[in-house]
C-alpha cells in the first residue's frame, strides 16, 4: 500500500487510553486524508461554548456517550466538507450500533471503508495511563470514577461493533501496548496485508 494511494476510509476503534487520537494523526497523515476526531471536534464546541458544547458537555463529562442525533449530524456535516471527499480517518466514530447503520447510509456512494482499525489493551493498564494524562491535561472527564465508566461504556455499547465490522470482513486488530512507534508500525503492516 502506498502513501498516494486514494480513497481511503478507515475506521479507528478502541478502548479510552489505548492511544487512538496519536495513531489517528500518523495513519490520516500517511494517507493524505483527515483525521476526523468526535472527541476532539466536541471539545472544540465545549471550549467556545457553542449551543453543540454545552448540550455535550454534561455527557462527557459523566464519562457518558453525546446522544446519537447530535453525534450523528454533527458527523454528517463534517464528512460533508471538500477535504472529506477523497477520503477520511473516523477516530472515535461510530461508537453505537445506531451510528454505525447512520454512517452506512452516509457512505451509501459506492465507497465503503475500506478497514477498521481496533486497537486492543489491557484496561487496568488503561486506567493507569489516563490517570497520568488527567494530571498532564487535566480533562474534566478524567476523574478515575468517570475513567472506569468510559471503560464499561466501550465495553457495553462500542466493543459490540467489532463483530458487526468483523462480519464484513474489514477488521484489523492491533494490539496497542507498546511504543507509540511500533504500534504504528504494525498498523501499516496489517493495513497493507489486508490490501495486499
Ligand atoms: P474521545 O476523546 O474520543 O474519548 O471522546 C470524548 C467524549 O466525547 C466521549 O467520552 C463521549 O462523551 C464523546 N464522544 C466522542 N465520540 C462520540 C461518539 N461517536 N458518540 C457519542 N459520544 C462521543
Amino acid at each position: 500500500m502506498t502513501s498516494n494511494r486514494t480513497g481511503m476510509r478507515i475506521i479507528l476503534m478502541g478502548p479510552p487510553g489505548a492511544g487512538k487520537g496519536t495513531q489517528a494523526k500518523v495513519i490520516a497523515n500517511h494517507f493524505g486524508i483527515p483525521a476526523i476526531s468526535t472527541g476532539d471536534i466536541f471539545r472544540a464546541n465545549v471550549a467556545g461554548k457553542t449551543e453543540l458544547g454545552v448540550e455535550a458537555q454534561r455527557y462527557m463529562d459523566a464519562g457518558e456517550y453525546v446522544p446519537d442525533e447530535i453525534t450523528n449530524a454533527m458527523v454528517r456535516d463534517r464528512l460533508a466538507q471538500p477535504d472529506a471527499e477523497p477520503g477520511f480517518l473516523l477516530d472515535g466514530y461510530p461508537r453505537t450500533l445506531a451510528q454505525v447503520e447512520e454512517l452506512d447510509g452516509m457512505l451509501a456512494d459506492g465507497h465503503p471503508v475500506n478497514a477498521v482499525v481496533v486497537l486492543t489493551a489491557d484496561s487496568e493498564e488503561l486506567i493507569a495511563r489516563l490517570l497520568q494524562r488527567a494530571q498532564i491535561e487535566g480533562r474534566a472527564d478524567d476523574t478515575e470514577e468517570v475513567i472506569r465508566r468510559r471503560q464499561e461504556v466501550y465495553t457495553e455499547q462500542t466493543a459490540p461493533l467489532i463483530e458487526v465490522y468483523a462480519g464484513r470482513g474489514l477488521v484489523v486488530e492491533i494490539d496497542g501496548m507498546g511504543e507509540i512507534d511500533a504500534v504504528t508500525h504494525r498498523i501499516f503492516d496489517a493495513l497493507e496485508s489486508q490490501a495486499g
